[in-house]
Parts: structure tokens; C-alpha cells; sequence
């Protein structure tokens, strides 16, 4: 069973990620330190609020038993 709050966070989890990647690669280097620094406390947080989750997460908790 999918679990639509799981898919919500690893959801946003990957376009921060997406974003932060962007960030960092940008041509803009001395601008886009500072961005980088905060798209990657954003990545952070999305990531935290989605380990959050799993761990109460029956639906993730079934899916890791059945691999
Ligand atoms: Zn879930």
C-alpha cells in the first residue's frame, strides 16, 4: 500500500535536492554560495521531516519488511 504522505516528501526531498544541485552548478559561483548554503539547509530539512515520517509510517514500515 502506498503511502500518499511518503510520496509528498521524498517528493520534495528530490526537487530540493534538484535545486541545491542547481544551485552549486550555477555559473553565478560568488552568488550562488550563499543560495547553495540555504537550498542545502532546505535539502536538510526534507530530508529529516521524511526520516520523521518513515518512522511512523506503518505503510513505509510494511514495505521495508517485504523489501
Ligand atoms: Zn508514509
Amino acid at each position: 500500500m502506498d503511502c500518499l504522505k511518503c510520496k509528498d516528501l521524498s517528493g520534495a526531498l528530490e526537487s530540493r535536492h534538484t535545486q541545491y544541485v542547481e544551485a552549486r552548478s550555477s555559473a553565478y559561483y560568488h552568488v550562488s554560495t550563499e543560495l547553495a548554503a540555504k537550498k542545502n539547509v532546505d535539502m536538510e530539512r526534507a530530508r529529516y521531516d521524511l526520516q520523521e515520517h518513515r518512522a511512523v509510517c506503518a505503510s513505509y514500515a510494511e514495505r521495508k519488511l517485504l523489501g
